[in-house]
């Protein structure tokens, strides 16, 4: 595998940069404290293409791949801008655009993947309040009707559901009782929103008050033939093709966040003196940020690798699975220490420390939990047996 990044990655970089520089934490400070959609951000991002990067050039987009909007996420999360890059375009870009991309028929193509290549949001509707992590007891049900279905259902922690005009909904067309084996008889769909159909209830949370995510209700929604993704009752299989570039993204912000604080912390840590010496002199202040640095650079590495095999059409689940793994682990302990450098003042809102440990937070919780990525590679990396 080549790392030298070619001329229109360095571009991606650099961009990536620039608009980072114009919203650095000063504005991302003021869209969590005051629950505020980054209006000027999400503009930003579209106009430079960001939006379109993994959309086929003759849909409108820059035809690249998830490698490069690993390089975009990671870039804008450790040059100021934290969660928020990798946040909006994983919502529109990865679960609208890479689902529309990998699965959409032609019709459905040209419907979406211009809009979504100019910024028309999108969000993901896979997890119910009784299924969880198991996805696969999703009881949101799509009754055949006429030419279309009518969709009956409950979907929970909805990031981005408040503003899609688009969301790809996970819903069972053959109860589970029913199916022949519990990963079938669920299909994709994908919606448009806003509908009178569609209730979006927003959840009060931790951390990214920037933007919503809610519980949707879903009370006799008609949709056509033609809103379906893929074929009917294999859905399963579609929604584990957008999982691992979900894992990635989230890893990419991971790692970018961790080294935002590393910077930050470090810049501190040379000018804070409360002793003789600036605090970084200190080895135990010095080396769990060392350390933190060299775990997510080796994190990045493994993200790039699975980013890179998947552009390539190759098996990934290993690699995205394993970065996730790595990236949280080290994205948090980056953040954890950064906190501890700046002492009582990374408890203070005015260092920024403490929203990017809210955000650094989420990741170990969604889009995976670490146990559940963790049980991939116990079961299919080591070869044991399934622990549940
Ligand atoms: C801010 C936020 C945004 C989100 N955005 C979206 C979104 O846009 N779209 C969407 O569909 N979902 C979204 N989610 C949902 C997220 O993916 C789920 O919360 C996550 O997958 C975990 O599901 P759960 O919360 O029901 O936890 P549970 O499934 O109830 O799990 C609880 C705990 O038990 C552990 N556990 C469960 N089963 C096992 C097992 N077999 N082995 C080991 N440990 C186990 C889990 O790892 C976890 O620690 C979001 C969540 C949050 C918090």
């Amino acid at each position: 595998m080549d790392f030298e990044l070619g001329e229109e990655q360095k571009m991606i970089v650099e961009a990536a940069s620039d608009i980072a520089k114009d919203f650095g934490p000063e504005y991302w400070r003021e869209k969590d404290r005051n629950h505020e959609f980054p209006e000027g951000f999400w503009k930003a991002l579209v106009e430079a293409g960001f939006t379109g990067i993994v959309i086929p050039e003759e849909y409108g987009g820059g035809g690249m791949g998830m490698f490069e909007m690993v390089l975009a996420m990671e870039t804008l999360a450790s040059e100021g801008c934290g969660l928020a890059g990798e946040w909006f375009l994983c919502l529109t870009s990865v679960f609208g655009g890479l689902t529309i991309v990998k699965h959409g028929n032609e019709g459905q193509k040209q419907k979406y993947l211009p809009k979504i290549a100019k910024g028309s949001e999108f969000c993901l509707a896979l997890t119910e309040a009784d299924a969880g992590t198991n996805t696969l007891n999703t009881r949101t049900m799509a009754v055949k009707d006429g030419d279309g279905y009518v969709i009956n259902g409950q979907k929970m922690f909805i990031s981005g559901a408040d503003r899609a005009k688009g969301m790809v909904l996970l819903a069972r067309t053959t109860p589970l009782e029913k199916a022949e084996k519990r990963t079938l008889g669920l299909s994709l769909f994908v919606v448009d929103l806003p509908d009178p159909a569609v209730e979006v209830v927003p959840i009060e949370k931790h951390g990214i008050h920037y933007s919503e995510t809610a519980e949707v209700f879903i009370s006799d929604l008609r949709v056509s033939e033609e809103s379906l993704l893929g074929e009917r009752g294999k859905g399963w299989y579609l929604v584990l093709d957008t999982l691992n570039p979900e894992r990635m993204s989230f890893s990419a912000a991971a790692c970018g966040i961790g080294l935002l604080a590393i910077g930050k912390a470090v810049e501190y840590a040379k000018e804070r003196r409360v002793f003789a010496a600036p605090i970084g002199s200190h080895q135990a202040v010095q080396f769990p940020l060392a350390e933190a640095k060299a775990k997510i650079e080796a994190a990045r590495l493994l993200n790039y690798e699975a980013a890179w095999l998947y552009d390539k059409g190759k098996r990934c689940g290993a690699e995205a699975n394993m970065a996730k793994v790595a990236a949280v682990e080290a994205g948090t302990e980056a953040v954890y220490h950064a906190m501890q450098t700046f002492g009582g003042y990374g408890y203070a809102v005015e260092y920024d420390v403490e929203r990017w440990w809210r955000e650094v937070n989420l990741i170990r919780l969604a889009p995976v939990t670490q146990q559940m990525a963790l049980a991939f590679i116990g079961e299919h990396v080591l070869g044991l047996p399934k622990s549940y």
